[in-house]
């Protein structure tokens, strides 16, 4: 019995072995949900286990993260942090959040255990770090750092605005951060204020350059088109980032901002995005292929011209969902398993951590999360512009984008 489950009053749940357990089922494990993990503040119980290689909700007992549908997560997003020195519009409100409290956010130690959790029990084979916003975090030198003396080999990335990255991009790269996606929406300061409601284009290139100069790569820039804001500006991001060495992602708008205010007919989608580049460059698919990255990825090349300029992705969430492929498993900076951005449910690894499991308890947890994930987009039917998608609680920001 693992360390978790060491005080907790035993008795047996008939639920047939390798079956998904059903409501009725999950209601006898009273306050333990039926993924496995506990919800904060309710009293610890027994999780059910069968004597063969699967638990009695279906989830393996060993192994990595495996779905109900097949998929296998090994991409691992971890979230530092959910405030943001930002206010992007399809993203947060204008006065923010109500952030989590300090005692509530995992500390540099815990995040550390849980990376190393996922990679030497479960095979997590990839970590991106974001939030909220990473740099927000003073000790994020220190949480990588950590993280680097666990996991020699890991490639670690992080998703930043790089606000102040022109401070901090050596010392991160030294720390043993790999790769860097930068958020930015536009070229031009008075849209960057509009969309962001903070006047820091020029903090954002400096962070650039001196990711750049630290040696940080690839870096990926990241832009979410809005209509009748930035959307005029796909041509020129995708010159600028490919004359400047960076690859030009897009992302499809998507229903997890602050303000739900997101609107389907907003959203700029995929296929506008590409007719919009090959008004000046010619696209081919790129042959690198996109395994289970969310983006489509592109060769780009000038019109007219066979050198290759750079390449650009498309990230279609809405309009050409890659649920089917997805290998990504979630930690908000609470601590707590998503296994889906669009997830309604969400387990507690942070409190069990706390309360004293061992490695295999949390992985244990984590399978049985991970095991419920959703078909697509938080429920077992696809589409985010469904007549009946409910938007998560969480936002973006909240979860980790
Ligand atoms: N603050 C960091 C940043 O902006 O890069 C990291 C966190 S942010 C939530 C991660 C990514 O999510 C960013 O690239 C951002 O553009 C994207 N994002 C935020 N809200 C979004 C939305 N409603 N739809 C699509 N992408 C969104
Ligand atoms: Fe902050 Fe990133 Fe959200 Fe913008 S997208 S408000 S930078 S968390």
């Amino acid at each position: 019995m693992d360390a978790e489950h060491a005080n907790a009053p035993r008795g047996p749940v008939a639920v047939p072995l390798g079956a998904t357990v059903t409501s009725a089922a999950a209601s006898q494990l009273g306050a333990v949900r039926a993924t496995g993990g506990r919800v904060t503040g309710e009293p610890r119980r027994e999780t059910p286990r069968d004597p063969g290689g699967v638990r009695a909700t279906g989830a393996p007992r060993e192994g990595g993260l495996l779905d109900r549908f097949g998929r296998v997560a090994t991409d691992l997003r971890v979230s530092v942090i959910d405030k943001c020195n930002l206010r992007c519009t399809y993203c947060m409100p204008a006065d923010g959040m109500p952030w989590l409290p300090q005692s509530q956010l995992m500390s540099a130690d815990e995040i550390r255990r849980i990376v190393r959790v996922a990679v030497r029990s479960l095979g997590a084979e990839e970590l991106r770090l974001t939030g909220g916003e990473p740099l927000v975090r003073k000790d994020l030198e220190h949480i990588i750092a950590g993280i680097r003396a666990d996991n020699p080999d890991l490639p670690i990335s992080m998703t930043t605005n790089a606000v102040g990255l022109d401070l901090r991009a050596q010392a991160l790269k030294d720390a043993g951060l790999t790769r860097l996606n930068v958020s930015l929406d536009t070229l031009h300061p008075e849209t960057f204020a509009e969309l962001t409601r903070r006047p820091h284009l020029d903090k954002v290139l400096a962070g650039l350059r001196a990711a750049r100069a630290a040696g940080l790569g690839p870096i990926k820039i990241n832009a979410v088109l809005l209509r009748g804001i930035n959307d005029t500006e796909v041509v020129p991001l995708v010159d600028w980032a490919v004359s400047n060495g960076f690859e030009m992602r897009f992302i499809e708008d998507m229903p997890l901002d602050g303000d739900r205010s997101w609107s389907a007919t907003n959203v700029i989608p995929a296929r506008d995005i590409r007719a919009a580049i090959e008004e000046a460059f010619t696209l081919s698919p790129d042959p690198r292929g996109r395994g289970a990255a969310p983006a489509e990825r592109w060769e780009v090349r000038r019109t007219g011209e066979t050198a290759l300029a750079g390449h650009v992705g498309i990230i279609s969430s809405v309009t050409e969902p890659f649920c089917a492929a997805c290998s990504r498993t979630r930690v908000t900076a609470d601590g707590r398993i998503r296994s889906c951005l669009f997830s309604h449910e969400e387990t507690d690894l942070l409190t069990a951590l706390r309360d004293g499991a061992d490695d295999e308890g949390l992985a244990q947890i984590w399978r049985d999360a991970m095991w419920a994930k959703p078909r697509a987009h938080g429920s077992d039917r696809v589409g985010l512009a469904r007549a009946d998608f409910v938007q998560p609680e969480r936002t973006m920001s909240a979860i980790g984008g």
